[in-house]
């Protein structure tokens, strides 16, 4: 007996689109037929006809409980939201797998930084999970700031250790952002040396690429001038430092054969540097954010400005144009979130260029927002809106076809989207953020069920899942020719 069948909706499969019928067994996909060719008895049958079914989403980049390093929020000791609400937001919006950080902090080896994140998360989580390895110049976990300790070489030569131990990614930054997280950042010295150790393990290397030097120019610059607010984020974290960071980041890639994704590309010119760099064929991937595609740093003039902001920072419009020509055509791989939770008073608590609090609630809107705006108004065609959405980052982070496709043998997580859903979105929509900065947005279509390895986790709009579903996904290893297809369009 099978124990669910999805019948008669549009699937999205590896292979193509068809009106096919999913069926599920002991929480895998085994089948996608013909319709009426899944003839044994079945648990339970779901018509999804008129719906559209795709893998569930995946959400790359996450900071669930995250310790906020802003002035305000360090002297309340305040965290981002903890995973369970995080991930409820998750699945609402059709996502079933969250991939968030594991940083490293004096004392720990690597692989001990995974296992006491996963305390967090595990019975806490409504999503799968997992964690990427984040190499940091100092602790950076606990709510006070702590004494800044020089990144050990040792913790360099034990990437391999985690990669090996079937943790694929591996983030640093190379700026601090604002001069309120020293040392935060890398130095591009040692993020050869990561890079040397990532390729030679067969990891991704992901960063968090920005001038270290133009940023912090800009601030003296900008703080000299008496111009600190908010609406000047994006003359800080400027389109000449992603154009720097990317390519010297890209150059020592191709130096060391490291495979490198770089994540929340906000700029033209981190869109052209990855184009450039994928067609002379190495293995370098971008990530965008929704929220980088849709609005531009005008917003930040907004009373709620600092809501819509997370690091480096939004752009113009014509930066919006080469983005989602990334999206469309295959420079970029991946719609990520960034993010963060946390009450919109704290959000709006920092007006400074030193103190706007990075992340984004949106995780619930992202497959939503990336159907309406990507499929619906720009063309996007529904296997590209599958790359972008949970494929392609299945593929970076060693999870494919295990997560990220609709196919026999991959885990039976499937989002149905009903495509005739037209209305704007409203707070009450959603499930766990007290704000949207996409409330109000005109959609058109949105997920309506979520079904996490077999089990329906969220129908009609009602939560059936519990804390306790989410799994941590170990074993992840890079296939080189699986990671290729995260690439420009093949
Ligand atoms: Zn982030």
């Amino acid at each position: 007996m099978l124990d669910l069948v999805i019948r008669g909706g549009q699937v999205v499969a590896p292979w193509g689109v068809g009106t096919w019928d999913v069926a599920v067994q002991d929480e895998t996909i085994v089948a996608v037929a013909e319709p009426g060719q899944l003839t044994r008895d079945v648990g339970r049958v779901i018509d999804a006809t008129g719906k559209i079914v795709i893998p569930g989403g995946i959400e790359p980049h996450a900071h669930c409980a995250m310790p906020l390093p802003y002035p305000n929020a360090r002297a309340k000791g305040t965290r981002a939201s903890p995973p369970d609400v995080v991930s409820k937001a998750c699945i609402f919006g059709g996502t079933t797998t969250v991939v968030d950080f594991a940083n490293w902090k004096p004392g720990l080896r690597l692989v001990q930084a995974i296992e006491e994140k996963d305390t967090l998360f595990k019975n806490s989580s409504y999503a799968d999970y997992t964690f990427h390895g984040v190499l940091v110049g100092m602790g950076t976990e606990g709510s006070t700031p702590q004494k800044a300790v020089d990144l050990p070489l040792s913790l360099i030569d034990e990437v391999p250790e985690l990669i090996q131990a079937g943790y694929n990614t591996v983030k640093v930054w190379t700026t601090n952002a604002t001069t309120q997280r020293p040392r935060q950042m890398m130095d591009f010295g040692h993020v050869w040396g990561v890079m040397q150790q990532v390729a030679k393990a067969g990891g991704v290397l992901a960063v968090h690429a920005e001038d270290e030097d133009i940023v912090m120019y800009m601030h003296r610059r900008l703080h000299q001038e008496g111009r600190i607010g908010t609406e000047f984020l994006h003359e800080a974290h400027n389109t000449v430092s992603e154009d720097l960071s990317f390519r010297r980041t890209i150059r020592l890639a191709e130096r060391t054969g490291c495979a490198i994704y770089l994540m929340h590309v906000s700029a033209k010119e981190g869109v052209d540097a990855i184009a450039e760099a994928q067609r002379r064929g190495l293995p370098v991937y971008g990530e965008t954010l929704h929220h980088y595609a849709t609005f531009t740093h005008e917003v930040y003039r907004k009373p709620e400005g600092p809501l819509y902001h997370t690091y480096p920072s939004l752009k113009a419009s014509e930066d919006h144009a080469a983005l989602w020509n990334g999206l469309l055509r295959g420079a970029i791989s991946t719609i990520a979130t960034d993010v963060l939770f946390c009450p919109a008073e704290i959000k709006l608590a920092g007006h400074t260029i030193e103190d706007t609090v990075g992340g984004n609630a949106a995780t619930e809107e992202r497959v939503g927002i990336t159907y309406t705006e990507g499929v619906v108004k720009r063309g996007m065609s529904l296997p590209r809106f599958v790359d972008v959405t949970s494929a392609n980052a299945a593929k970076i982070c060693g999870l494919y076809p295990k997560k990220g496709a609709l196919a026999p043998g991959s885990d039976a997580d499937i989002a149905l989207i009903d495509p005739a859903i037209r209305k704007r979105l409203a707070l009450s929509d959603l499930h766990a953020a007290d704000h949207s900065v996409w409330e109000g947005w005109e959609i058109h279509g949105w997920p309506v069920m979520t079904i996490l390895r077999g089990k329906v986790v969220v129908e009609n709009g009602k939560l059936a899942g519990t804390a306790s579903d989410g799994r941590l996904i170990g074993g992840r290893r890079t296939r080189t020719d699986v990671l290729r297809g995260a690439g420009a369009l093949r």
